[in-house]
């Protein structure tokens, strides 16, 4: 099968049934050991220093991977992507547009949709044949989310790792299915996770996954990652058709959607306090003054840059929001 890069979720689909395997650029940058050659590279080639990291690295996981063919993303995405495309197309790399309609309406989803499938010359059949092949993924992601909020089993990490990684399936669905399956009896075989101050995660997918990690030094535990759960559609079995499908996507449409979906999720999941993770150099740190104003619950904005760490503010930062949580709740932060 002939690899694509995508720079964010897709109706990969319409792409599986064009006999393509999907491959998310991020992915391949944020888990790469050497990720921070990719940024390198881009800054070599005259990326500014005050461009976001991910954007950096997904041009630099393009070209490292040999990567000839992209799905750019044109609306319903930042206009880094876009002028990261014209770049690509630059020097040589095919490039096929996919716009998500700016305001949420079905018709519009329908047109881009129906305008993707003619690109790629697929019906609407293949496509919902694919839809189907990948049902078994996402219950696997869900059960997996299940594990995290309702059981308490599995860590803030592993709900990031695996719903993040539905964007592609890892380029293997069946493997990737496999992967699941034993990872749900880990985790199933495991004790609940002792702890009081139940946090969900919001904003972009953070570069700094040790975020997970250092909040389990303390009372508290991650059960909620949102636009990683939008990545595994978790919604997927609700509704009818492709169309419906993406159409019920919140991140990429005006905030307003998205953020019914984060109170619903409040909610359900009890949580005590949110973190807004957002990149520097990226429109949507503004989006923070819309969440803070919107969400009746104790945030928390923290950003990273081109490190895959936290730094020592940050942890500064995060440590004394737990312990002022603690105090709210009556436990220890
Ligand atoms: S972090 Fe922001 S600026 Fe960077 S690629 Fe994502 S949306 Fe664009």
């Amino acid at each position: 099968m002939k690899r694509i890069g995508i720079t964010t979720t897709v109706p990969i689909e319409i792409l599986l049934a064009a006999g393509y395997k999907p491959v998310d650029l991020n992915n391949l940058f944020i888990t790469s050991k050497d990720y921070s050659k990719y940024i390198d590279r881009a800054e070599r080639d005259g990326f500014p220093k005050s461009s976001c990291a991910w954007i950096k690295g997904i041009y630099g996981a393009c070209l490292e991977h040999k990567i000839e063919e992209v799905i750019g993303v044109i609306g319903g995405d930042c206009s880094n992507t876009k002028a990261l495309i014209e770049v690509l197309k630059l020097l040589g790399i095919k490039f096929y547009p996919f716009a998500y309609p700016h305001n949420r309406s079905l018709e519009k989803v329908k047109e881009s949709l129906d305008d993707f499938m003619d690109l790629f010359g697929v019906t609407l059949e293949e496509v919902e044949e694919e839809r189907k092949s990948l049902k078994k993924a996402r219950d696997l992601a869900k059960r997996i989310d299940e594990l995290t909020f309702k059981e308490n089993k599995a860590t803030g990490f592993e709900n990031h790792l695996y719903q993040v990684s539905c964007s592609d399936f890892d380029g293997d669905i069946l493997g990737f299915e496999k992967e699941l399956k034993d990872k749900i009896e880990d985790i199933k075989r495991r004790d609940p996770l002792n702890k009081e101050i139940r946090l969900g995660f919001i904003g972009v997918p953070p570069m700094t996954a040790d975020i997970y990690e250092y909040v389990n030094k303390f009372n508290a535990y991650f059960v909620y990652n949102e636009v990683q759960r939008e990545f595994a559609f978790p919604r997927a079995n609700r509704v009818n058709n492709i169309y419906e499908q993406y159409y019920d996507y919140t991140y990429p449409y005006d905030i307003e959607f998205r953020l019914e979906v984060i109170k619903k999720e409040i909610e359900k999941r009890n949580l005590d306090a949110i973190i807004h993770y957002t990149q520097a150099f990226c429109y949507r740190e503004i989006e923070d003054i819309l969440i803070k104003d919107k969400l009746d619950i104790p945030i928390l904005s923290v950003s990273g840059d081109k490190f895959n760490y936290l730094d020592s503010r940050t942890e500064l930062r995060l440590e004394a929001f737990l312990d002022m949580l603690g105090d709210l709740k009556g436990v220890k932060g």
